[in-house]
């Protein structure tokens, strides 16, 4: 497997099958341009991707990205990655999202659930750590999930975990997800800001000057 810089954060040149194949234990990051921005100012989350087992590539920012610099790599929805993963899996652990959201997630698997709104992780650590779930799916936003799963990856050696960002809003039936014309045309972001305008500020400026970066370290 084939793993490509992009400012500095490397993403994992698979496909959706050959990542779903890859992906056994340890922590997938499904990373977006703003992640590889924020790895770019902070050492500490650069680490945690630098040690990911597996970097997908999650959106139309890091596919443009990677185009640029003269790769083809197709995208990997986050959320569909982990709903695939969720359906196979034996035993699953979901924690995050606003109270309630996980208990209206269906799956006669998830074996442990748990809101994102807590202070102490103590207990919840100490739950994952006696079930030791097969897959861990962690809803906190971007950097926080990806924090705490990192944080896990001694005390969970063999389980998978995975950010999933705003997924089981989209499971619970809480949130829409964009029309599947709209994904095809890669303007799931428009959607979701639409319904989202604050996420406007996350796009902008932030976007165009990550492209605008990755046109200067292609020279
Ligand atoms: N969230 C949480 N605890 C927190 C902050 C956020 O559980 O302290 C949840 C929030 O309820 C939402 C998800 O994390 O379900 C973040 O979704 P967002 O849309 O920000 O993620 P994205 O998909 O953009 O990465």
């Amino acid at each position: 497997m084939g793993r490509i810089f992009l400012q500095g954060v490397g993403v994992d040149d698979l496909n959706f099958e050959q990542a779903l194949d890859f992906a056994k234990c340890g922590q997938v990051v499904t990373v977006n341009p703003e992640m590889i921005s924020y790895a770019g100012t902070n050492p500490e989350f650069a680490k945690i991707l630098r040690e990911a087992q597996l970097v997908i590539p999650d959106g139309i920012g890091v596919e443009l990205g990677l185009k640029i610099l003269g790769h083809n790599v197709k995208r990997i929805a986050g959320i569909e990655f982990a709903r695939e993963l969720l359906d196979r899996c034996k035993t699953a652990a979901l924690v995050g999202g606003a109270p309630g959201v996980v208990d209206k997630i269906p799956g006669s698997n998830i074996i442990c659930r748990h809101d994102g709104y807590f202070t102490d992780a103590a207990e919840i650590i100490e739950e994952l750590k006696q079930k030791q779930p097969e897959l861990l799916l962690v809803a906190l936003g971007s950097p926080k999930q990806e924090e705490f799963i990192y944080s896990l990856k001694q005390i969970l050696p063999n389980t998978l975990m995975v950010g999933v960002g705003g997924s089981f809003d989209v499971w619970a039936g809480n949130v829409k997800r964009a029309p599947v014309f709209m994904q095809k045309l890669c303007l799931e972001w428009l959607w979701r800001t639409a319904r989202e305008p604050k996420r406007l500020k996350r796009i902008f400026p932030a976007l165009p000057l990550f492209l605008l970066k990755v046109i200067v370290e292609r020279g």
